[in-house]
């Protein structure tokens, strides 16, 4: 019997690659597929007048990395994906530029994995508490790898502690001193994980620790078409030897939530969770009311200031 479900890998110029038994297929998709590419959703805008107004949105591409397709196979490993499977999750963010779409990334991912350095480049806490709360969102399940820790110079456990005690596994790792490599590869061992990092925190150097040789290829391009600027980005989904695939998002530092409202922001911070429900005022902020449980906890270090000043920025400008 053919297999005809595949696992999408690699979308370059309007073809996809499509792995099916550990095989390449390059695939186009159907027409019918593309005829697919509207479909309705709630304007950005009326969500701010409570007004669930319908808009028909287009899409630009149906199909994402990490989407398990259905194909018909052509000649030559060729073949044309007919049909895309229910998608367990999927990770996106708000496009760049003005247009503020969404920008789907990845489809049916089983970890997520931001990487940080300990040093050069200093970690963005910050910026890892928006990678977490994307994580959160989409209910992804995350493991924090702290890379360069021949590079240590103060305790970064102090920091890192704060996440694990909220319930983060958090793993230590050097490419200089091999620390931590058996706990990596046990990490990438099955499913789909997906990088997300500040560049030059080792992330190519970490899969090439694994696998001498592999390297992580992605870029971010933006050309300008008719309406203004469009940032294609080109992710692909590596296969390791030892089972298991990797992707690697580019342009971290423009990660913006997609589709969150301010409200729905304190439920991104996990260790908020116990406290929700005991301000004074039943729709709290968590910013200025008096009577917050949430200001309290941080008040008596139950909940870490670092996390709430970015649970603050985030709240502020998802
Ligand atoms: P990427 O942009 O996240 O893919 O980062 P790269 O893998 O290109 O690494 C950026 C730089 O950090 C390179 O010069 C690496 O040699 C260096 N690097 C990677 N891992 C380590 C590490 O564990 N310790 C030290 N000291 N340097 C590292
Ligand atoms: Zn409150």
């Amino acid at each position: 019997m053919q297999t005809t479900e595949g696992i999408v890998v690699r979308r370059h110029l309007g073809h996809y690659l499509v792995i099916i038994d550990g095989k390449q297929w390059d695939c186009a998709i159907s027409s019918l597929l593309r005829k697919q590419l509207e479909y309705p959703e709630a304007s950005p805008g009326s969500r701010r007048r409570r007004v669930q107004r319908v808009r028909r949105v287009r899409i630009t591409d149906p199909v994402v990395i990490g989407d398990r397709v259905t194909i018909d196979r052509g000649d030559d490993w060729t073949g044309m994906i007919r049909a895309v499977l229910p998608r367990r999750n999927k990770v996106s963010r708000k496009a760049s530029g003005s247009s503020r779409k969404e920008q789907l990334l990845a489809a049916n991912i089983d970890r997520v994995i931001p990487i940080f350095a300990v040093a050069d480049p200093i970690p963005d806490w910050n910026l890892l508490d928006r990678m977490l709360a994307i994580a959160e969102w989409q209910d992804l399940p995350v493991t924090i790898c702290i890379n360069k820790m021949d590079l240590e110079r103060e305790p970064i456990r102090d920091i890192t502690s704060i996440y694990e005690r909220v319930g983060y596994r958090v793993i230590f790792t050097s490419t200089e001193t091999d620390v931590g490599k058996d706990e990596f590869r046990q990490l990438l061992r099955e499913g789909t994980a997906l990088f997300v990092g500040p560049s030059g925190a080792g992330k190519s150097s970490l899969l090439n620790w694994l696998q001498p040789g592999l390297a992580l290829r992605t870029a971010e391009v933006s050309h300008v078409r008719g309406g203004g600027r469009h940032t294609t980005t080109h992710l692909e989904l590596i296969s390791l030897d030892g089972g298991g695939l990797v992707g690697d998002i580019p342009g971290v530092k423009e990660f913006r939530l997609w589709n969150i409202k301010p409200e729905d922001t304190p439920k991104l911070f996990r260790e908020f969770a116990g406290y929700l429900g005991g301000c004074q005022f039943s729709d709290c902020s968590h910013v200025h009311e008096p009577d917050c449980a949430i200001k309290n906890a941080v008040q008596t270090g139950h909940i870490s200031h670092l996390r709430y000043e970015s649970y603050l920025r985030v709240r502020k400008d998802p």
